[in-house]
């Protein structure tokens, strides 16, 4: 079964060399019970490290089963271990943090026992010991005597030929010793079993061979009297440790050992914090690249502000609105979306002094625009003529404001607040906007309100008259603003005030020319589409009370078909740019709509930007990983490097270091991610409650939470590889020793 020949084993240190093993020349059988003695230091602990693959040896060769051991590597001395030996050690190598139940079944477990036989043969072999009363008991709860009884049933247990033995009786009193070396005679009828003793008495009964060694060497070998043969081949146990019982002894090793666990938790929770953050502000800045360029058609950029027209250019039913309105992250829905790129005007006394009055132009935004962290005070607007204004020093919420659809007539004498001017009360103040014209955000009513409608379109900028007269055309712009709707004008009628005739048509012309010879076109042009209308009514009747100022005016219904005035283009209003995902991507299924979301149109310059910007991220987001890796190696050595002891206790009981090293990782992987979930968790309660910090989080996606995940996943990885090259850089019996 066992045989040495030759075999040497030097302990060499700086200045002298130990012999531990000389020319050692042994063979063992089956059915043996070997007692071996000597003086201390003659051999014995020497002779069965050899043997049981826990030390290696210099010269000679050892043979197992007829197999030379000399070319045998880690990875087979680890097998032979895990498939040959069942070791019990002098100084009882027990995980303190398992039963005794467990610390028999993970010998089982490292062999790859029988799932289902695992514990009845464990609980067998803890009845054979005597512990039956002391099964569920911690480990580090039992005597000495019961821990050394512990470790040899788990030596026992063991689907293994060979059983080598210590001074299994060394710490124990008389009548356990008794208990012990039958235990061991009993077992020993289909097994070698070899058992180092310094008291040569208690296993004279029962020893079958005695070998006694003296400074390393055979002094005598002698059968005391003749043992069973074993005819058949060792059984050898061929299994190897499933991904689950990796997981079970990983999770196991967790709950077992609360505080180290705990405070690896927290630790990896502070990863998880600034690996959130950074990544969130990566995220956030980066999706920022784009804003308020809108591709150059819309000007009031927002992450709220999702634009809609049909394929077929019709207009949008009620219905359609309706059926929109109720999609769940929709939070409102304007008929008309040009309103949100048409300005209203905030009518203010700029001097105490020289009664000068300023129209400051703004953005008319939905109050739904708002987000729960850019409403500083305040509530949204509850009706039509409440608003919400950016924070200033000059209003108080409750205060009146003057508001208008109409700029100021600079050409008068003395200008005043227009008489279409409203008041509205400021409900409330939102954070102000970065750019240099300012939001307001106002009611939905008020934003669909004829008047506002009206003229939004007539604001648009992007609108001229062809003239063609006597062979010659030309074009020219009107000022925007100047619309005037009159409902008592007849429908395709557009009048022209005094001063828009004598600046731009009697300038070019002539005056006196009959307006009846003149073909005037008029040009729109919205993002969607140009339009041209024909004028082919035209009466000079010119407003008296404008007399000097460029203006013209129709009735409504000639308005809505020069605009195109028609629930066309619509607006949906969302949260924030995280629901804007998903809201386009459902209206994008419908394969009705065009979607249209300025804020995620960029342009080249902004995209190059937007790739320095991920390339210097990525690099920063690196850093950061390394750091962290180098911080948590040094915070948490301590931690890993206290499970020592049990990992050379599972080596020594067969399990691979590969096995191990995926235990450290599994275990740093479920706590990684564990803590990563946590730290999910409280955030998102945490903006539940203050609404503050991780505005972050909204940007997120599911990429963005697999990334940090996958993140965590590789920092454990890397943290498990290095603690392993610290937990396993010794051979296991030098590191036992040195325990
Ligand atoms: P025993 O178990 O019979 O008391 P050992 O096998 O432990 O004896 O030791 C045999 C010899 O080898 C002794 O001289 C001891 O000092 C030496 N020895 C054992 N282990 C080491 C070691 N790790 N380094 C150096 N010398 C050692
Ligand atoms: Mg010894």
């Amino acid at each position: 079964m066992l045989k040495l020949s030759g075999v040497s084993k030097y302990y060499r240190t700086a200045e002298t060399v130990a012999m531990g093993l000389r020319k050692v020349d042994l063979e063992f059988h089956l059915g043996e019970f070997v007692a071996v003695t000597g003086e201390s230091g003659s051999g014995k602990s020497t002779l069965l490290n050899v043997i049981s693959g826990l030390d290696t040896y210099e010269d000679g060769e050892m043979y197992v089963n007829g197999e030379e051991t000399s070319y045998f590597r880690t990875e087979e001395w680890e097998n032979y271990r895990k498939q040959y030996i069942g070791f019990v050690f002098q100084n009882y190598n027990i995980i303190d943090s398992y039963s005794v139940l467990e610390n028999v079944m993970i010998a089982l477990t490292i062999q790859g026992y029988d799932e289902d036989k695992k514990k009845a043969r464990a609980l067998e072999l803890i009845d054979r010991v005597g512990l039956s009363s002391h099964v569920h008991h911690k480990a580090s709860k039992l005597s000495g005597g019961q821990k050394q009884r512990a470790v040899i049933a788990r030596a026992l247990a063991k689907d293994c030929p060979i059983i080598v033995a210590d001074e299994p009786t060394g710490n124990l009193d008389s009548e356990s010793s008794e208990n012990i070396i039958k235990l061991l005679k009993e077992i020993s009828i289909d097994k070698l079993v070899i058992v180092v003793t310094h008291n040569y008495d208690e296993v004279s009964a029962h020893a079958t061979r005695r070998i006694r060694l003296f400074d390393g060497e055979v002094a005598e070998d002698k059968q005391i009297k003749p043992y069973q043969e074993v005819k058949e081949e060792p059984h050898i146990a061929e299994y190897n440790m499933t991904f689950k019982s990796l997981l079970g002894i990983s999770l196991r090793n967790l709950f077992r050992t609360p505080k180290r666990t705990i405070f690896t938790l927290i630790v990896a929770m502070f990863v998880a914090i600034i690996f959130t953050f950074s990544y969130g502000s990566f995220v956030s800045e980066t999706t920022a690249a784009g804003e308020y360029y809108g591709g150059g058609y819309f000007q009031n950029v927002t992450d709220s502000r999702i634009i809609l027209t049909k394929y077929d250019s019709t207009e949008f039913s009620d219905a359609e609105i309706n059926q929109l309105m109720s999609i769940p992250l929709v939070r409102d829905v304007l008929p008309h979306d040009i309103v949100l790129d048409s300005y209203i005007y905030h009518y203010t006394q700029e001097s105490e002094f020289y009664d000068w009055l300023y129209a400051r132009d703004i953005y008319m935004s939905s109050a739904f625009d708002i987000n729960r962290d850019d409403l500083i005070d305040g509530e949204l607007p509850s009706s039509k003529y409440e608003v919400v204004i950016p924070e200033t020093e000059l209003y108080s919420i409750g205060d009146e404001i003057d508001l208008g659809t109409s700029p100021i007539n600079y050409s008068g004498n003395n200008p005043s607040v227009p008489n279409d001017a409203m008041k509205f009360t400021v409900s409330g103040f939102s954070r102000p906007s970065s750019s240099w014209r300012q939001r307001y955000y106002f009611h939905h009513d008020f934003l669909v309100d004829e008047d506002v409608v009206n003229r939004a379109y007539s604001q648009q900028i992007n609108m001229d008259f062809d003239v063609e007269y006597d062979g010659q055309s030309f074009t020219i712009g009107i000022w925007r603003d100047s619309l005037q709707v009159d409902d008592t004008l007849p429908d395709g009628v557009i009048q022209f005030s005094e001063g828009a005739y004598e600046e731009f048509i009697g300038f070019r012309i002539g005056e006196d020319v009959p307006l009846d010879e003149i073909t005037i076109t008029m040009n729109t042009r919205t993002s969607f589409g140009n339009y041209s209308y024909e004028l082919d009514e035209i009466d000079p009747d010119f407003y008296e009370d404008l007399e000097y100022h460029v203006s013209y005016r129709m009735n409504q219904a000639t308005l809505q078909e020069v605009f195109q005035y028609g629930r066309n283009q619509i607006a949906v209003i969302v949260y924030d740019e995280y629901d804007a995902d998903q809201v386009i991507s459902d209206l994008q299924d419908e394969d009705m709509y065009y979607v249209i979301y300025p804020n995620g149109v960029t342009d080249m310059f902004s995209e190059i930007a937007g790739i320095f910007q991920t390339i210097y991220l990525t690099f920063i987001l690196g850093f950061l990983l390394l750091v962290i890796y180098f911080v948590g190696y040094v915070v948490l050595k301590n931690i890993q490097v206290s499970k020592k002891k049990d990992y050379l206790i599972f080596r020594s009981i067969g399990a691979s270091k590969k096995d191990l090293n995926k235990v450290t990782i599994i275990e740093l992987i479920v706590t990684m991610l564990l803590s990563y979930s946590l730290t999910m968790i409280l955030l998102v309660v945490n903006e539940q409650i203050t609404s503050s910090i991780p505005k972050y989080l909204r940007y997120f996606n599911f990429g963005s939470y697999l990334f940090l995940a996958v993140l965590m996943v590789v920092l454990a990885v890397l943290l498990g590889n290095r603690f392993n090259k610290r937990i396993f850089g010794k051979s296991v019996i030098t590191s036992l020793k040195a325990e």
